[in-house]
């Protein structure tokens, strides 16, 4: 929130693997309740970053701050306050889902009050399946269960990492509202997704990262307004439909009702989504032009 301190502090950060530059100069924020969707191109160096926040890898250079104390010297009492869902987790297939979240949540006792645990397997849908045995879920169900393996500590900030691959729409749409959920109970996330329009719907802040620095950083419609994307006007006029791309939509809709009246109708205007803003902005990025589209959109957003 305004005026707290940040929850994740990162300037300057570099990573160096043997001579290749990963990240050169990573910078951000992120305060308490915040949802942030790190984006980037494959080996744009997400789960390095997030690898560093979390004290599971160590940085060549930079300030880094989590919660306030620096990753690399993070205590057991630091690790109880993080949560941590990886991308595919294997283990444990002969516990059952109740007694493993139960032993998992006995860990966070000395720390903090974690979830009780019958309500958290409510609240991530496997209550039918609290008896079951790990390796008998389904993809789905699996994977609603690393989630509550990674907030069973309630943590303060929670690490993401491609919550929803493999989810069915309406698995998807419970895990949003639980991301929802736990944002307004303050917890801060940060997520890695390749589903853009996720993103858009989860996210308060989006960071694109790319060549080794944040290309841009703000929210969808910040995003989408620095690069004007196309909007797409349809409309009916005596039952024929029309379509115009256009990135100046108000004035367009304008002159239509000037020149047409109230014969318009069926009238909708659908800007540009996160998906275009993110690919012309990478496009941009590797055509060279990065330098002076992130300077001008951090220049705007910040
Ligand atoms: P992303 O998550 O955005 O796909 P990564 O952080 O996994 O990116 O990787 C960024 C770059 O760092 C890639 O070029 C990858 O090959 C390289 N890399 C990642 N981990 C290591 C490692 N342990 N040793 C050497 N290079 C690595």
């Amino acid at each position: 929130m305004a005026g707290e301190d940040p929850v994740l502090e990162v300037r300057g950060l570099r990573m160096r693997y043997g001579t290749n530059d990963v990240l050169k100069g990573v910078s951000f924020e992120a305060h308490q309740g915040e949802v942030l969707a790190l984006l980037g191109p494959n080996g744009a160096g997400k789960t390095t970053t997030i690898e560093i926040l979390e004290g599971f890898r160590m940085r060549s250079a930079g300030d880094v701050r989590v919660l306030g104390v620096d990753p690399a010297r993070g205590d057991e009492g630091w690790r109880a306050r993080l949560g941590v869902v990886l991308q595919s987790w294997r283990d444990h297939g002969k516990w059952k889902v109740r007694d493993l979240l139960a032993y998992q949540a006995m860990h966070y006792e000395p720390y903090h009050r974690p979830w009780d645990v019958d309500e958290l397997i409510n609240v991530v849908g496997l209550t039918e399946h609290a008896n079951k045995l790990v390796r008998r879920l389904s993809g789905g169900q699996r994977r609603r269960l690393d989630v509550a393996v990674g907030i069973v500590g309630k943590p303060d900030l929670l690490f993401l990492d491609e919550p929803t691959v493999g989810f069915d729409p309406a698995v998807r749409r419970e895990f949003h509202e639980l991301v929802h959920r736990l944002a307004d109970e303050d917890t801060t996330i940060l997520l890695t997704t390749h589903d853009l329009a996720e993103a858009e719907k989860l996210a308060d802040r989006i960071l694109i990262l790319a060549g080794g620095t944040v290309i841009a950083d703000g929210s969808a419609d910040q995003l989408s307004l620095r690069m004007a994307t196309e909007a797409e006007v349809k409309w009916t006029l005596r039952g024929q439909r029309f379509v115009h791309t256009t990135t100046e939509a108000t004035k367009f809709v304008h002159d239509l009702f000037k020149q047409h009246g109230d014969v318009v109708a069926d009238l909708e205007v659908r800007r540009g989504s996160l998906e275009d803003t993110y690919m012309a902005m990478v496009h941009a990025f590797e055509s060279g032009q990065h330098e002076t589209a992130a300077h001008e959109f951090l220049a705007v957003t910040r």
